[in-house]
């Protein structure tokens, strides 16, 4: 072999070996199954129920469900009840005396310790291929980490994200439509937006039609999941559920108030367990729930605080 033509092969070879780590084969490096997680902020549950949404309540009646989910753990309630501490919990599965989020200075954080859900995907799966679309902006500059596309659509006030939710929409549909997408996260900022404006409660239309509106927008979502020519093989799970409820105007301090510690969580697909989530849930058992779904063996040394519910044993 001349020298030149052994360097070129080495070459080869090193590359191969990079694309594919040596101990995986290729069928190992990707997860034989799928998830969709839609983040909506500041949905109540009770208004969730009061709205008219048959996308959410088709996946409700098929999948897993309670109204039960507590948005700040056992062990650790000093953060406050807003989007900052909140979404670092259901994107990392860990309390906020983890992930060091109190508040939405994001001050603390500890992302590096306790990585957005992606990271593990990603560390079981590296050709995983993983997508985020968000329209509050401290989630892409902050939280997300080791997605193959991320983007964000800056809005403030509830006009903007009602016209950026619809932005997240088309590019999550798209996606699903189109990509080898292996894990899909969207979130919708818009009803939070508006119950601040008018407020939080199943008796203020404005908020109503907010919920109904992200309800078409999800229905939209599940359309293109099933239009995917390998939807059958594919196994996809789709979870839903939301950073804290509201009351009023607003939603901080709502330590002690049910409408805003106390919400929803969706878990739905052929791999979900029909009927009412009998086990206590938490906002940390949503990203573990997406893990080990996808396959991803849960390892102790993370220290994730949260469970796999709603979920086929
Ligand atoms: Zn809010």
């Amino acid at each position: 072999m001349t020298k030149p033509l052994l360097r070129s092969l080495t070459i080869v070879l090193l590359a191969v070996t990079f694309v594919f780590s040596p101990s995986l084969s290729a069928e190992e490096q990707v997860p034989t199954r799928r998830a969709l997680l839609i983040g909506i902020d500041g949905l109540r549950a009770d208004a969730l129920k009061a709205a008219k949404t048959p996308h959410i309540d088709a996946l409700i009646e098929k999948g897993a469900f309670t109204e039960n989910t507590q948005i700040l753990g056992e062990r650790y309630q000093d953060n406050d009840t807003i989007s900052g501490p909140g979404w670092s919990s259901f994107l990392t599965g860990v309390w906020a005396d983890k992930h060091g989020v109190n508040d939405n200075s994001f001050t603390g954080k500890n992302y590096t310790e306790y990585p957005h859900f992606f990271h593990y995907v990603k560390a079981q799966f590296p050709q995983a291929q993983t997508y985020s679309f968000v329209d509050w902006t401290p989630i892409d500059e902050h939280i997300v980490s080791d997605a193959d596309v991320h983007k964000v659509y800056p809005a403030h006030g509830h006009e903007e994200y009602t016209k950026q939710d619809r932005e997240v929409t088309r590019d999550t549909v798209t996606t699903l439509r189109e990509a080898d997408c292996h894990v899909v996260m969207a979130y919708l900022g818009a009803v939070d937006e508006t119950g601040h404006r008018y407020g939080f409660h199943p008796s203020v239309s404005a908020y109503i039609t907010a919920i109904e509106r992200v309800d078409a927008q999800v229905g939209q979502m599940i359309r293109a999941v099933r239009s995917r020519p390998d939807f059958d093989a594919e196994n996809w799970l789709i979870v839903i559920s939301t950073d804290h409820g509201g009351q009023g105007l607003g939603h901080g301090g709502g330590h002690s108030i049910d409408e805003i510690r106390t919400t929803f969580l969706v878990v739905s697909g052929s791999s979900s367990q029909p009927g009412e989530i009998e086990e206590q849930t938490y906002l940390v058992d949503v990203p573990v729930t997406v893990l080990t779904h996808l396959g991803v063996e849960i390892d102790p040394d993370w220290k994730l605080d949260g469970q796999p519910r709603g979920l086929k044993e």
